[in-house]
Parts: C-alpha cells; structure tokens; sequence
C-alpha cells in the first residue's frame, strides 16, 4: 500500500512545529512507510520575525534571530528549500500543489502555513518614505542607523491598516525606542514622539489600558482610529483621511499586510483577502458547500477573525497537528482550538537607569486577560525566550 502523503506549504514558525510534532509521533508509520511528510519553503533559512523589534536598538543580532531551515526540521520530513520548494499554485479540488520550477505534489492531507507580507503599494507616497522593523532584518538595521543619529525632532509611528502579525509589537516597539532616546542616547528631552493607531484599542481592554498609562507616562502621544491616505515625503507629512496634516521628522512605519500572492492566485483566499478557516477545527471553510476537512490551515495565513501572533501560531500548529494525527491514524477524535494567543508586554526594558520589566498576557476567544503585573522576571523570560526558541517551540517541545 502507498503511503499516506502529508504535504506542509511553508516551513516558518507554524510549519516547523507541526512537521516536528507529526514526525516525533507518528514516527512508527513513518519507518514502516505508512506515511510520508514533505515540508516546502521557498527558501532556506528561518526567521524569528518577532526579533525584529529589538533589532534596531541592538539587543539582538541577524545570529539570534535566524537558523538554516534545515537544523530545525526533524529528519524523518522530507525537506524541499528553494525554487522546488516556493508554491505557485494550490489546487484544491484536485489535491495537487505546483512550485516555481513547475514540479507538482500531490497530497491526501495539505497544512497551509505560508504566513503573510507587507504591503507598502495601497497608499499613495508610502513607499518614497519607508523605514520599518516590520520587513526584515535589514529594514530592522537600517532604522537602527536612523535612530542612532537622530537628535532632535518628531519620531511618528504609523501603525497604517489591521491585520498585522502581533498588534502589540508597534507598543513594545515604542517603549525599547523612548528607553533607548532617553536613558542610552540622552536626547529624549528634545524628541517628540507620536503612535498612531488605526483602531480604538491596543490588543484587548485590559492590555490597552496598562500600555496606555505606560505610553502616556513616557510622554507618547496617542492617536486613535487615524486613517492615513498618504504620504508627502517631500514635505514630510502624513493626510489623514479627513484631509488633516501631521508633521515629522523621523516616520516608522509598521504597513499594511496581506496573505501570499500564490494564495490569493489559487483563488482559495476569501473576500478580504484571507483563508477562509473554521476557528475551531482549523479545516479550511470557504462556504457550507466549499470546505475541504483533509486541509488545515494555521498562522499568519488564516482570517481576519483569528489573531495574527508567533503565539496564537504554535497553539495552532500544536492542534492542528494533533487534530492530523487523529485523520492519519483513523481516530475521530477533534482538538479544537480556541483562541489561544497572547502578546509580550514590556513596561520597561534594561538600561543603567530601568530594570527591564514585562509580562506575558495570553487570552482566548471569550476570555480576555484580566489585570496583571509585570515583573524583572517577566522581563528575563521574555529575552531568554528568543534563545530556547529554535529549540523548543520551533521542535514542538513545548
Ligand atoms: C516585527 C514583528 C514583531 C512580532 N512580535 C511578536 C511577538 O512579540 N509575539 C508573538 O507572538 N508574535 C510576534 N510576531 C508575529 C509572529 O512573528 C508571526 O505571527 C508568526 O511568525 C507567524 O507564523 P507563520 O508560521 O504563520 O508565518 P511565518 O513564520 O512567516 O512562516 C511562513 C513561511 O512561509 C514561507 N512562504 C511564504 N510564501 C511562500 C511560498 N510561496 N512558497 C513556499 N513558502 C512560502 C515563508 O518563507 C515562511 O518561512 C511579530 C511579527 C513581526 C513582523
């Protein structure tokens, strides 16, 4: 008898934790040739995308944050890096995935975990000005630069359009930055700093009103529900869409972002742009009478409804790999997921003058965090975290 075929589409966070979880329990079906894992990314190396935070003010390097793909996928997955690797196309109906080197795979189970992309083309003169920590490594090093010699002015952060991979990161971001202007450079004093937010809220209620009072006690001007409509980089300013102007010196800006173009090509994406998912179960659900249940979708790439965190993606990876497990193995038992995710809160990080204080808040969908309070241990958990990362999320340890 052929063997079952599990074909994984993207070997970033969630990708690796589920190939690794599927392959460390079902390794018996592996060695006896009842099941085959292929795991395909576009290219070979994985990127801690949260570490892109510290980046700019050095607290991590490129090192920390990067690992070769092929020291974090268990040996009994079939791995294929590369242009054999990068999805063109994902045919449902007929189970079959084609790459950019026109090879096809066929599979009986497909887990989508391609994650997501910035998008700077939907508003006008973004893109003249754009310095970010959302988009990569390099982004990340050279608004280091800027910071570095950046004296005296108005630092605007434009958080532009929801979803975007962890809402709480443009916050974290902005108290590293005011730590890093006033106890490291000492030239907070003549540095104005806005944050600018499409929506009422950063993350849930109780979330919102603790970074609130922290940004506000750093002398963060806060607003709202801001809907940019362009950008004039010649005169450096931001229009609102209700035609008012803000000024600035220094604009970051976290972009807008959208599911991957081979997605959205293949035609499986739903009207915002999104895989339509089922929130419990995972399975793809386009319709009633359009839902494939041997296709699990996890991640960045699912829709609006589920949030977009590094956390919420290896609950899911860890359920939907268990819930595949059941389906190879013939047990109808389901996981469900239930909106498991949270976001790192820093108060303050470690410099001479603070001592580096965070906490952890998690939720599900009907429970938002309550009050809690942040620790120097907290803090610590939070840095050692990107560390034992590669070694035990990423291996599905834990
Ligand atoms: C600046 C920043 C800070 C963040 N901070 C935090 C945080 O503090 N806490 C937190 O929980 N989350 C954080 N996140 C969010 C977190 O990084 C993401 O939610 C998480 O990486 C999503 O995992 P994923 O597996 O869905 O996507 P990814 O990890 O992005 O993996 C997707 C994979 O798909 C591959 N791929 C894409 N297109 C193709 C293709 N056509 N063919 C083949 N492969 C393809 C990619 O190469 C990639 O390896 C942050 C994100 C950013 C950008």
């Amino acid at each position: 008898m052929k063997p079952k075929k599990l074909l994984i589409l993207g070997a970033g966070a969630a990708g690796s934790i589920a190939a690794n979880k599927i392959a460390r329990e079902l390794r018996g079906e592996i060695a006896r040739d009842k099941l085959e894992i292929t795991i395909l990314d576009k290219n070979r190396i994985n990127t801690n995308q949260a570490g892109f935070t510290f980046v700019p003010f050095g607290l991590y390097t490129e090192e920390d944050i990067t690992r070769p793909r092929a020291k974090l996928i268990s040996p009994r997955v079939k791995t294929v890096f590369g242009d054999d690797g990068e999805v063109t196309n994902i045919d449902l109906k007929n189970r079959n995935v084609t790459v950019k080197s026109k090879k096809e795979y066929s599979y009986d189970y497909l887990l989508i975990a391609m994650g997501c992309k910035p998008d700077i083309t939907g508003i006008p003169g973004l893109a003249d000005d754009f310095n970010s920590f959302y988009t990569s490594i390099d982004d990340a090093k050279k608004l280091g630069k800027l910071i570095d010699n950046f004296d005296k002015g108005h630092i605007v952060i434009s958080t532009v359009k929801m979803p975007i991979p962890c809402p709480g990161a443009p916050s974290k971001f902005a108290v590293f930055l005011d730590d890093y202007l006033r106890y490291v450079r000492k030239v907070r004093d003549d540095i104005e700093i806005t944050f600018l937010l499409p929506v009422p809220l950063i993350g849930p209620p109780q979330y919102n009103k603790q970074i609130t009072k922290i940004l506000e006690d750093k002398n963060i001007k806060i607003i709202r529900e801001y809907k940019l409509s362009s950008v004039d980089a010649d005169n450096k300013k931001l229009i609102s869409a209700d035609g008012s102007e803000i000024k600035y010196d220094l604009l970051i800006t976290i972009p807008p972002h959208k599911s991957i173009k081979a997605l959205i090509d293949s035609g499986i994406t739903d009207k915002n742009g999104w895989i339509p998912t089922d929130k419990n179960t995972l399975q793809y659900k386009k319709s009633e009478s359009e839902s494939y249940d041997e296709v699990y979708v996890v991640g960045d790439s699912g829709p609006m409804e589920i949030l977009k965190t590094g956390i919420g993606a290896h609950y899911q990876a860890l359920i939907a790999a268990q819930n595949l497990i059941n389906d190879i193995t013939g047990n109808k038992t389901k996981v469900l997921y239930r909106g498991e995710t949270g976001c790192p809160f820093v108060e303050s990080s470690y410099t001479t003058a603070t001592r580096g204080v965070g906490y952890l808040p998690t939720w599900t969908y009907d429970k938002p965090p309550g009050e809690f309070t942040p620790t120097k241990l907290g803090w610590f958990a939070y840095r050692m975290y990107y560390y034992i990362y590669w070694d035990t999320s990423i291996k599905a340890l834990m």
